[in-house]
C-alpha cells in the first residue's frame, strides 16, 4: 500500500484544462499535468483494496466496470508515491501498450469502479496513468526495443486504430514480422482521424508508431486492402492475418430533406479538419468550415462532444447539440450501482466551451428531428424538431412518444451527424467468405478472435462494434495471443 493513511489525509486533485476561452484560440491539447509533487500524493490516496475492483475488468449485470485491460493500478499508484517512475512505466506497459492514449482520451471506468469512489472521491487513476507515461518519454527512457530473434513467420494486420497497433505490437514482440496495411495517409485510425488534436496530441500518435517502425513494424499507407491489394492475395502472401478496420460505416438520419447540401457524418468533418489542420495549418482550405455558421451537432455523445469543440475553434456563430435521450441524473441511480461506470450528468470538454461562450450547455434532450428544410439553392437552411418522452409500451420497451406543442425550428447552415456507427465495410470480408454476425460485425468469438477462416482473425470495433480505444487494445493484444499460438502451437503473449 502506498500509504496507509493516504486517503484520509489528501483529497483528490485532477490538473486544471487550460481555460475555455483560452484553449478555444488553438488546437493544442486542453489537458495539463499535476506537478510531479501533487501527483506523487495522489498515488498515496489508493488503498491497494485486497480486491481491486479497479482493475477487474469485468461485467456486472451486463454493465462493464473496472480497467478493461487489467492495468496494474495499485501497483503503479503505490510506485507512484514512492517516486518510482521507471519501475511504474514498466509495469504499466505489461498490460497497455499505448499508455499516452488512454491517460489521454479513455473515460475511465476504473475510476468508477474505485473502492474509494463508494463514499469519497476516487483516486485520479486515468491522470496517474498519464503522468507515468509522459514522465517516462520526458525522461528518454521510452526508446525502440527490437526483438532479439525473429521466427521468420509473417503477419499482415489490416487497419492502423488501437487495435491494429496494439495487435501489431505484440505479434512484433514475440518476434513475428508484421506489415500493418492502412488505406489512409496517415497511421492511427480514429487515433489520428477521428480524435480531434485538442483532447489527442497527433504528435504523440505519430511518436509511437515511428518508436513501432524503429521496433521493426512495416506501415503501409494508402493501401486499402480488398481495392488497391485483394485480401485473397494477402492471405497467400503473409501466414496470418488480422483484420482490424473498424466499424467505420456511420449511421445516417432518415429524414425529409436529408439531400439538402451542408449536412456530413461527423467523422468526415473531423477528419478534413485534422488532415488539413496537419497538411497545412488550415491554410490549405481542405476541411468542412463551421466559421460564421449555425451548427446543429445531431447526437449527444463524445463524437458530438468533438463537433462541438471544433465548431467552436472554428468560429461558429452558434452551436447546437441534439440527445434523443433524456438528461441523466446528477448522481448515481439505485439501477446503476458502484462498481458499475457511474451514468451521471456531466459536462465534457466541448459543452464547456460552448456554456462559456453562449451561456449554456449546448445539449437538448429527448429532442428529434422531424425534417430538413434546405434554401432555394439546396444548402441547408433548417431544422425542425419536436420534443419527446419515453414511456414503457405494452410488451415493457421503453419507446419515444412526441409533445405535442413542442415542435420548433432551428436555424443551420451546417449539420453534424454524430449517431454512432453500424458496422464494418465488407469489400474485403466478401473477398475472403468471412463470416458476419447480426449486426454486421466479423464473427469472431471473444477470447479466441479467429474468424471461419483459417489463419484470419479479427480485432477491435470491427469485431465487438463501436466502442472505445481501451476496448480496441484489449482486442488486438487478445488476437496478437490467439495469432501467436495458432502461429507457433503455444504461446507466451498476455
Ligand atoms: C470522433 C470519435 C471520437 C472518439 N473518441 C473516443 C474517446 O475519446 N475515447 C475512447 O476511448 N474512444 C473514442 N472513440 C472510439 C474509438 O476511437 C474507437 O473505438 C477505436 O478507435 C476503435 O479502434 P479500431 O482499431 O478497432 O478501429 P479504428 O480506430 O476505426 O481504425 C480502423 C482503421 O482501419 C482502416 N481500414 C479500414 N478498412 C481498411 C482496409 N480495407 N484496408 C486498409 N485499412 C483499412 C481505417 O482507415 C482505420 O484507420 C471515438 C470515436 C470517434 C468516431
Ligand atoms: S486504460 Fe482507462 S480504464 Fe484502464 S486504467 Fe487507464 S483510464 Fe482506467
Amino acid at each position: 500500500m502506498a500509504k496507509p493513511t493516504g486517503f484520509m489525509e489528501y483529497k483528490r486533485e485532477v490538473p486544471e484544462d487550460r481555460p475555455p476561452l483560452e484553449r478555444i484560440k488553438d488546437w493544442d491539447e486542453f489537458h495539463c499535468h499535476l506537478s510531479e509533487e501533487k501527483q506523487r500524493i495522489q498515488g498515496a490516496r489508493c488503498m491497494d483494496c485486497g480486491t481491486p475492483f479497479c482493475h477487474s475488468g469485468m461485467l456486472f449485470n451486463g454493465a462493464a466496470s473496472g480497467c478493461p485491460i487489467n492495468n496494474l493500478i495499485p501497483e503503479w499508484n503505490e510506485l507512484i508515491y514512492k517516486g518510482l517512475w521507471e519501475e511504474a512505466i514498466k509495469r504499466l506497459h505489461k498490460t497497455n501498450n499505448f499508455p499516452e492514449f488512454t491517460g489521454r482520451v479513455c473515460p475511465a471506468p476504473c475510476e468508477g469502479a474505485c473502492t474509494l469512489g463508494i463514499n469519497e472521491p476516487m483516486i485520479t487513476i486515468k491522470n496517474n496513468e498519464c503522468a507515468i507515461i509522459d514522465h517516462a518519454y520526458s525522461e528518454g527512457w521510452i526508446v525502440p526495443e527490437p526483438p532479439k530473434v525473429r521466427t521468420g513467420k509473417t503477419i499482415a494486420v489490416i487497419g492502423s486504430g488501437p487495435s491494429g497497433l496494439a495487435c501489431a505490437d505484440q505479434l512484433n514482440k514475440a518476434g513475428h514480422t508484421v506489415t500493418v496495411f492502412e488505406r489512409s495517409d496517415r497511421v492511427g485510425g480514429l487515433l489520428m482521424y477521428g480524435i480531434p488534436n485538442m483532447k489527442l496530441d497527433k504528435k504523440l500518435v505519430q511518436r509511437r508508431v515511428d518508436l513501432m517502425a524503429a521496433e521493426g513494424i512495416t506501415f503501409k499507407t494508402g493501401v486499402e486492402i480488398g481495392k488497391d491489394l485483394p485480401a485473397d492475395k494477402l492471405l497467400k502472401q503473409f501466414d496470418a492475418v488480422v483484420f482490424c478496420g473498424g466499424a467505420t460505416k456511420a449511421r445516417d438520419l432518415v429524414v425529409e430533406g436529408r439531400e439538402n447540401k451542408g449536412i456530413y457524418f461527423a467523422v468526415d468533418f473531423l477528419k478534413a479538419n485534422t488532415k488539413s489542420l496537419l497538411d497545412s495549418n488550415l491554410q490549405d482550405g481542405n476541411y468542412i468550415s463551421a466559421k460564421d455558421k449555425d451548427v446543429i451537432v445531431i447526437g449527444g455523445g463524445d463524437t458530438g462532444t468533438d463537433c462541438v469543440g471544433t465548431s467552436i475553434r472554428h468560429g461558429c456563430r452558434s452551436v447546437v447539440q441534439f440527445e434523443i435521450l433524456p438528461q441523466p441524473p446528477m448522481e448515481r441511480q439505485k439501477n446503476n450501482p458502484w462498481p458499475q461506470w457511474p451514468k451521471v450528468y456531466k459536462m465534457d470538454y466541448g459543452q464547456e466551451e460552448a456554456n462559456v461562450l453562449y451561456g449554456s450547455d449546448p445539449r437538448q434532450y429527448c429532442i428529434m428531428t422531424k425534417k430538413i428544410v434546405g434554401d432555394d439553392n439546396g444548402n441547408v437552411k433548417e431544422i425542425h424538431t419536436v420534443n419527446i418522452e419515453w414511456k414503457k409500451d405494452d410488451a415493457g420497451r421503453f419507446v419515444s412518444v412526441e409533445i405535442p406543442g413542442t415542435e420548433k425550428v432551428w436555424p443551420a447552415q451546417l449539420v453534424l451527424i454524430a449517431m454512432g456507427f453500424v458496422g464494418p465495410e465488407d469489400k474485403a470480408l466478401k473477398q475472403l467468405g468471412i463470416e458476419q454476425d447480426t449486426r454486421s460485425n466479423i464473427k469472431a468469438d471473444y477470447g479466441k478472435f479467429t474468424t471461419n477462416k483459417k489463419g484470419v482473425f479479427a480485432a477491435g470495433d470491427m469485431r465487438r462494434g463501436q466502442s472505445l480505444v481501451v476496448w480496441a487494445i484489449n482486442e488486438g493484444r487478445g488476437a496478437a495471443r490467439e495469432c501467436d499460438r495458432y502461429l507457433m502451437g503455444y504461446t507466451n503473449l498476455p
